[in-house]
């Protein structure tokens, strides 16, 4: 399911010279069509090559318009059908759209604590840069631990 951006929602990122969609793609597939040169639609954004697509989703989570939506394709879904995520803090909202016009709501949590309090070296030994050529740097007898899962899940 590549992305396809809804023309009647984008709005460029109100200019700016990189835009939330073409920051985020790790494929480099969004472009901002400034003048409508290529896409017939000034200041709208568009994904340049949807057959390479790595389907991650990060344009349509970040896309501060929902403007971004996940199309099937038409020999696995009828036409019609789409995927729309709507990011939250602390869950994302997905709203599923079948041919027929059903549509159906769910929230996926996406993390368990507070936004901004990770703390992702807490409790780690500090690096010291000095010993990163040295045998043995990366294993236990210089401080790695093993992970706890308690530390990661809410349990
Ligand atoms: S992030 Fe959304 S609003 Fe911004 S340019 Fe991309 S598609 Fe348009
Ligand atoms: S889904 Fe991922 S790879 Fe595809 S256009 Fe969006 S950010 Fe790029």
């Amino acid at each position: 399911m590549p992305t396809f951006v809804r023309t009647d929602k984008c709005d460029g990122c109100k200019g700016q010279d990189k835009t939330a969609c073409m920051y985020i793609c790790p494929h480099d597939l969004m472009k901002l069509d400034k003048d409508g040169s290529e896409t017939g639609h000034a200041m709208k954004a568009f994904n340049q090559e949807p057959e390479q697509c790595w389907e991650c989703y990060s344009c349509v989570k970040i896309c501060p318009q929902q403007a971004i939506e996940c199309r099937h394709y038409a020999d696995v879904v009828p036409l019609g059908g789409s995927v729309q995520p709507l990011r939250g803090s602390d869950s994302i909202m997905w709203t599923i759209k079948f041919r027929n016009g059903t549509l159906k709501r769910f929230k996926f949590p996406i993390r368990t604590t507070p936004e901004g309090s990770i703390d992702p070296y807490g409790n780690k030994p500090e690096a010291d840069y000095s010993k990163v050529t040295d045998l043995g740097f990366f294993n236990e007898a210089n401080g790695y631990r093993k992970g706890d899962p308690s530390e990661l899940l809410k349990v």
